[in-house]
């Protein structure tokens, strides 16, 4: 446990649920832990006794990736947990392969003619899963290297991986439901007979949907309030100049309104209390970055590949390159928004910032 966390409190200790068991958080809250094969290797996924046009059974807040080890854990839970009950609809917080990858697979698994199993999310996160599913747009591949080259990254065997990752998208979510139902800001949801009010974020996803039930003093952070790590923020190819960190941290205030003994359920690590603390050490965190990358620009002009050092002391392999290229973007283009850098091209085409001279 690193210093920050311990300024946090974890109520259920190093207590995890078994890989195909649950574990009750709340009353009728149930949390299921899946292995992911990334650096980053498990998520949290929310089982929610649930009752939904007169039948009961359950509902689930994110899916996993798509693949086999997955989709056995989830039939184990189906027929030891479920005390024989359907699962009503599939909410998911954001479209990242590990939020959104079986989406698909669960809602066909358990839809009938009568009760269609359905897809619960943004509308904007519903359309970029479409948009990344289908494979049309480089989540990854020629567009995204090219983006990353502009931005200072040479080294081949990087550029030639990154140009490989084109299916990265496609291959953890093969499908998209064809249909949702749409969630936004402030909308009320009754699960469980409990009212959870919906709360957007943006910065990480396009639209991140969170849950808070006041009832429980519950939130169902998803990827926006993790205890552990900070949370990723990056600019892509698709657009190219993004502001995300900024639209982060504004996003991340509106949990201040909640109470400051609430539980968070993060979607990796363990379930905490200490919000309020934790809001605070992520503005901390990013201000820290943000004070080095600028000092760096104001000794010579930067781009985000000569930032990446500066921002990321350990050695990162290419899967965590790619989000950390995203990253030091993301510190940079605040910086610019807020006037205190400017961007120039140098003769390479690579973007270059320097701290802007006081008029
Ligand atoms: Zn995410």
């Amino acid at each position: 446990m690193n210093e920050l966390e311990r300024q946090l409190h974890y109520p259920l200790g190093d207590t995890l649920p078994a890989p195909g068991t649950t574990l009750e958080v709340a009353p009728g809250i149930r949390w299921v832990r899946m292995a992911l094969p990334f650096a980053l290797d498990h998520i949290n996924l929310w089982l929610l006794r649930d009752e939904l046009d007169g039948r009961a059974g359950w509902s689930v807040v994110d899916c996993c990736i798509s693949r086999d080890e997955a989709k056995t854990q989830w039939e184990q839970i189906f027929s030891t947990e479920f005390e024989g009950l359907p699962l009503l609809r599939v909410i998911v917080t954001h479209m990242h392969p590990d939020h959104i990858g079986l989406a698909y697979w669960l809602c066909e698994r358990w839809s009938t003619p009568e009760h269609p199993c359905r897809l619960w999310i943004s509308a904007t996160d519903y359309n970029l899963a479409r948009v990344g599913s289908a494979g049309t747009n480089g989540f990854g591949g020629d567009s995204s290297a090219l983006f990353f080259a502009s931005h200072g990254l040479t080294d081949p065997a990087s550029m030639e991986k990154i140009r490989e990752r084109a299916s990265y998208y496609p291959t953890l979510v093969p499908a998209v439901p064809r249909h949702f139902r749409r969630l936004m800001e402030n909308d009320v949801l009754t699960i469980g007979g409990r009212t959870w009010r919906c709360i957007s974020g943006h910065g990480h996803a396009p639209e991140h949907i969170a849950f808070y039930c006041d009832e429980l003093k519950l939130l169902i952070g998803g990827d926006m309030m993790l205890p552990r790590i900070s949370t990723n923020v990056s600019v892509f190819d698709m657009e190219p100049e993004a502001n995300p960190l900024q639209l982060f941290l504004h996003s991340i205030d509106k949990f201040k309104m909640l109470p400051a003994d609430t539980l968070t359920l993060p979607s990796h690590g363990k379930p905490f209390t200490g919000l309020h603390r934790r809001i605070e050490q992520l503005h901390e965190h990013h201000r820290d970055r943000l004070a080095e990358v600028l000092q760096a620009c104001t000794e010579k002009p930067c781009s985000a590949a000569d930032v990446l050092p500066i921002l990321f002391k350990r050695q990162l392999d290419l899967h965590q390159t790619t989000f950390a290229m995203g990253e030091s973007i993301a510190h940079l283009h605040a910086l610019w928004f807020e006037g205190r850098l400017q961007r120039q091209r140098d003769p390479h085409g690579v973007y270059r910032f320097s701290a802007s001279v006081a008029a």
